[in-house]
């Protein structure tokens, strides 16, 4: 699912991150590039263009490029733009308080509608409502003969008299016998056709007027692109939707309907079908959706943790610290205590994208700040500003001070010597050199 939007936006964020400091001109490639990854993956033009406007906004302010972690700051306003081009948050089907709810499924046959109708059956039923369907496709007789089975694999009522009914006696005859069942949801199932056509628009408005449905879903097949989307549009304008669910979302669909159609129609999508199996119906959450296709694994909730915890000014007063050299080990030692408030360092390694996998059962644990602290904290002042005087014998006394061996001393202080060495490629004129690639 999104493999190829995936890609295109690993690389744009590569790129972005590979730059020591982050310009306008960084930014506007980086713009061009999610363009053209947007376009190439079919999404709508229009949406393509008021998208890159409203990202290019938020990123070109100055508390983006200003801030120490531009790169970050850019990828998370295009996974919330994501999001909300998407809906937000999930939609779920409206459930009528005089049951039954009444849920109509329209669009193009091959669709997926049949298949779709089983699945939303199979999952309410699941969560104890009872269900039924109907068939009013009295066109193909295989159509009724493919509701009928499919209510039999997932053990739920069926009416589909066959084709001697008219679709609206057919739907309305359902809802009567639904209301006498004590049914909860009631589904029914419309017949399409290969192109939109005024015939079926007219029966389907009049099934609409007759049955009343809670929800007139759309079945879109997500392989067809921007297609679908003007399909959609089409019965859109007809019969005023309530929502669309995206088929064959497992197929190589590049996410161009996904991306598009809440944008263009303004009805959510509310699921997605990921299979042609029963179960395979998925609740359309925009956030999730949007950091899969970031491919970001859990990095938001850590960048929101990072912000949860530096302020901006003590943020300022270290990157001040940093660009003049001046990160002494009583720094050191406060910005241990800060990543230690953002939770222990095993669980915050495990949300990097790619990381959770890796660390397999490597030891992180917060077992390793106590040494390294209480090192620190054996330390004269002088001695942790100016870390270049604890020669041998102040060694040997800091180590024993606090109960640690003279390598781990040894060991603390190259590695502080090693990060000084390195803040300093990061700030000033070495910033384009290859310690840039480290800035996340
Ligand atoms: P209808 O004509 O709109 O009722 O479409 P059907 O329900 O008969 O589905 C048409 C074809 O699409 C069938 O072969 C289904 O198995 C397949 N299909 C439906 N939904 C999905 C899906 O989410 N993923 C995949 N891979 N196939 C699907």
């Amino acid at each position: 699912m999104f493999s190829q939007l995936q890609n295109s936006f690993q690389k744009v964020f590569k790129d972005l991150r590979g730059q020591g400091k982050i310009s306008e001109s960084n930014i506007q490639e980086a713009l061009r590039e999610v363009r053209v990854a947007l376009l190439d993956a079919d999404v709508n033009i229009k949406v393509v263009r008021q998208f890159i406007a409203q990202v290019k906004e938020k990123a070109m302010g100055q508390d983006v490029l200003q801030s120490l972690t531009p790169g970050q700051q850019f990828i998370k306003i295009v996974d919330e733009e994501l999001t909300a081009l998407m809906g937000q948050t999930h939609t779920k089907l409206h459930l009528s308080n005089t049951p039954p709810t009444v849920v109509m499924m329209c669009g193009l046959q091959g669709s997926g509608k049949t298949t779709t109708a089983g699945k939303l059956a199979a999952s309410y039923k699941k969560q104890g409502r009872k269900v039924m369907l109907a068939g009013a496709d009295i066109y193909r007789p295989a159509a009724v003969e493919q509701i009928r089975t499919v209510a039999e694999q997932v053990g739920v009522d069926v009416y589909a008299p066959g084709t001697h009914m008219s679709p609206v006696d057919i739907c309305n005859e359902a809802k009567r016998l639904a209301e006498g069942r004590q049914v909860d949801l009631l589904i029914l199932d419309t017949a399409g056709r290969l192109h939109i056509d005024d015939e079926l628009m007219q029966e389907l408005v009049q099934i609409k007027e007759s049955a009343t449905p809670d929800e007139i879903l759309f079945v879109a097949d997500a392989m067809t692109g921007q297609e679908a989307v003007n399909v959609a549009s089409s019965f859109d304008e007809r019969l005023s939707l309530s929502g669309v669910i995206l088929t064959k979302m497992d197929s190589d669909a590049r996410g161009g309907a996904a991306l598009s159609i809440r944008a263009v129609l303004g009805k959510p999508i509310k699921y997605i079908g990921s299979g042609e199996k029963l179960d395979a119906l998925e609740p359309f959450h925009p956030d999730r959706v949007a950091s899969r296709i970031l491919g970001m694994g859990d990095m938001l909730s850590l960048i929101e943790k990072a912000e949860g915890v530096y302020d901006e000014k003590s943020a300022k007063q270290l990157e001040q610290k940093i660009r003049s050299n001046e990160f002494t080990l009583d720094d050191f030692k406060d910005q241990l205590m800060q990543i230690k408030k953002m939770g222990s360092l095993g669980s915050l390694v495990k949300m990097i994208p790619g990381m959770g996998s890796k660390m397999g059962d490597m030891d992180v644990d917060d077992s390793q700040y106590k040494p390294v602290v209480a090192i620190i904290d054996s330390m004269t002042g002088k001695e942790r500003k100016k870390p270049e005087i604890i020669n041998a014998s102040r060694r040997r006394r800091i180590a024993k001070g606090s109960g640690r061996t003279v390598q781990e001393v040894n060991r603390l202080l190259k590695q502080f010597q090693d990060m000084r060495k390195m803040m300093k490629q990061f700030t000033g004129s070495g910033a384009k050199g290859k310690g840039g690639k480290k800035q996340q």
